[in-house]
């Protein structure tokens, strides 16, 4: 029992299992300690402690401290046998992320020798190799990924297990341009965004990790709020920095938090402009939401039936985008 314990907890560490959970920490102090909001109590200062080395975490707002299997618990309301049942059916990947961060790099070398990644590019307006390497672009053709990453080690079952590798055996993402999300500088997803006819966007399992680039954009005291990578990458390019990303136009609760953490700042929602208005209204309803927690909020409009993206492809500059910013207006 003991030992089937210890290894549970090696297997799937503390900290990886917050990170699952879509808890998001940043370092504190000494490397192996990282600070982050409760996810046991409500609160909007950050008091929860994971030491990662010890394997530990200790909440200074409600004073509840432990292990990983402390921590499902309290979490998830079970006692402690239920606990380790429910961690034992999470068959957790082990080193998934470690696959995950393996594949970027792969997909960032394979975007060098197939030119048809940067045409794509190109015609989605991304064009800066800068920006192209700063956001670890690469691209998957498909058909070479499980090849490689069992060379290095990884079993087929626990690439399928990860969702890098589908059912039938085959790589996961083909014919697409990758973008890796990261939280905390580890690879957490991967978003697919098809050059083909296929499904224009795809991800692996799990969780996506927070708003993008969130360590880099919430000191900004305006942040822009775009729904796709594909804005976000126009909108760096044309030097608007304060610019994150929510995959989508709901906000996970991760998300929403983050941005109604301090320092206080005020955002800017820039959805797209659909001739069914579902954008504008999702825009609405976040508004209205982050209004509740005090964050005021600005729904910037663009030229009819326009995203971010497909308005700078259409030729907009970077002044035109900043008239549409100034244009804005709170609810
Ligand atoms: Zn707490």
């Amino acid at each position: 029992m003991g030992e089937d314990l210890e290894k549970l907890k090696q297997q799937l560490p503390l900290l990886d299992y917050l990170r699952q959970q879509n808890w998001s920490g940043r370092p504190a102090g000494q490397g192996t300690e990282f600070v982050g909001l409760c996810p046991l109590h409500p609160e909007s200062r950050p008091s929860f402690y994971v030491n990662a080395r010890k394997n530990l975490f200790y909440c200074h707002g409600c004073g509840q401290g432990g292990d990983l299997i402390r921590f499902v618990e309290l979490s998830l309301d079970l006692s402690f046998p239920q606990s380790l049942a429910y961690l034992q059916q999470q068959g957790v990947p082990a080193g998934a992320a470690d696959a995950r961060e393996q594949a970027a790099v792969f997909y960032q070398q394979q975007f060098l020798c197939h030119p048809e990644a940067l045409r794509y590019l190109e015609q989605r307006g991304v064009h800066d190799p800068a920006l192209i390497e700063e956001l670890h672009i690469g691209y998957a053709p498909g058909g070479n990924l499980r090849r490689h990453l069992t060379n290095q080690g990884h079993s087929l079952e626990s690439l399928q297990r990860d969702g890098l590798v589908n059912p039938q055996g085959g790589d996961a993402l083909y014919r697409r341009v990758v973008l890796p999300c990261f939280q905390d500088r580890e690879v957490v997803n991967l978003y697919g965004r098809s050059i083909g006819a296929a499904f224009p966007h795809r991800f692996l399992p799990g969780p996506k990790g927070g708003l993008f680039a969130w360590d880099s954009v919430r000191h900004f005291s305006t942040v822009i709020l775009v729904e796709g990578l594909l804005d976000l990458a126009v909108l760096w390019q044309a030097g608007f920095r304060n610019t994150t990303c929510a995959f989508g136009t709901h906000l996970t609760p991760l998300q929403f938090q983050q941005l109604s953490e301090p320092p206080a700042r005020v955002v800017y929602i820039v959805f797209d402009q659909d001739e069914n208005q579902a954008g504008q209204r999702t825009a609405h309803h976040l508004a209205r939401c982050l209004a509740t927690v005090s964050v005021p909020a600005r729904l910037v409009e663009l030229p009819a039936g326009h995203d971010p993206n497909s308005y700078f492809v259409a030729g907009a500059a970077a002044a035109d985008f900043a008239d549409c910013l100034e244009g804005a207006h709170p609810l």
